[in-house]
């Protein structure tokens, strides 16, 4: 997969010194624009993937169905029956993405601050938590702050969809492992429709995420696994594909250098203070990104 490299924090501050100076470098506004606009567009296109389970060709753009996506999605509240919004900042979430979040940037239970270091996770409020451990409770836990706005929320019930899930789940989507013949997930089973294979859903799943899962384009025959593209967008992965989705709607129609300039420094307060966001889109770790960020927010 070919990404769109991230952008250089040198270019960023050349826009700002010439911005505090009342002057606006259309050139150079364009290309950082750009670079960020094709940066955004890897991003949204890695949180599609994991939103919908299709897998963009590296050849051909095509989107490719991944075979073993409604296991992972319908156990983990993944489809669009289990939308819902935060009561605070309106966004409409998913369970999952409450979860995601805190995997790539931990943050406190409590205080919702960006947690630090490697093995020990430690809070400034002097709560820690060994990494392992962090990990392990945030798949568990029934409350997990907004991806968007750090309030806690409570994981949502689906009642009334419960049902929907589970007809969706009995679905035949799968393919017998043995005989490729249609498979149906019963009674915590899977079970082949034609062969008489069985196996337990669990151990079936498990063994799903340790095997190699091979993705054919049906428009150009090109074949990959599925294990190496997402080793790929490892670094363009987030819960919070938000600011890029509006920086890519929006950056486009910027007609005058000013609105140009009006459109970046939009996205960058939308980075500024997400802390593990930032490096997704600049060069440089989480704390030198905040740095410059800090001294542009002060500008103004
Ligand atoms: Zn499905
Ligand atoms: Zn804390
Ligand atoms: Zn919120
Ligand atoms: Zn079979
Ligand atoms: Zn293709």
């Amino acid at each position: 997969m070919k990404w769109s490299p991230r952008v250089k924090p040198i270019k960023i501050r050349r826009l700002y010194r010439a911005a505090r100076l009342g002057l606006h470098d259309d050139d150079l506004l364009q290309t950082v624009g750009w670079e960020l606009y094709g940066r955004c567009a890897d991003i949204a296109a890695v949180a599609d993937v994991y939103r919908d389970g299709l897998v963009p060709c590296p050849q051909c753009s095509a989107k490719i169905k991944r075979r073993i996506d409604p296991l992972f999605h319908t156990s983990d509240g993944g489809t669009h029956e289990n939308w819902f919004h935060c009561p605070d900042c309106t966004q409409r979430l998913l369970w999952r993405d409450c979860r995601e979040a805190l995997r790539e940037s931990p943050r406190c239970f409590d205080c919702y601050t960006l947690l630090d270091g490697a093995e020990e996770l430690r809070c400034r409020c002097g709560k820690a938590w060994d990494r392992k451990a962090y990990h392990r409770s945030v798949r568990t836990r029934v409350r997990l702050p907004c991806p968007h706005c750090g309030l806690m929320i409570r994981k949502p019930v689906f009642e009334t969809t419960r049902q929907v899930v589970r007809r969706h789940r009995s679905r035949p989507e799968m393919e017998c492992p043995k005989c490729q013949a249609t498979a149906l997930h019963v009674h915590g089973n899977i079970e082949c429709t034609s062969c008489g294979y069985k196996r337990r859903w669990r151990d079936y799943r498990k063994s799903l995420k340790k095997r190699d899962e091979r993705l054919e384009c049906a428009s150009c025959g090109y074949s990959f696994r599925w294990q190496a593209w997402r080793k790929s967008a490892r670094s363009l992965r987030t819960g919070n594909p938000g600011p890029a989705r509006e920086f890519i709607e929006r950056w486009p129609k910027c007609r005058t250098a000013k609105a140009r300039m009006i459109q970046i420094d939009r996205l960058l307060q939308a980075l500024h203070g997400r802390g593990a966001l930032a490096p997704l889109f600049i060069v440089g770790n989480a704390r030198n990104i905040r740095q410059m960020l800090d001294e542009f927010a002060s500008q103004v």
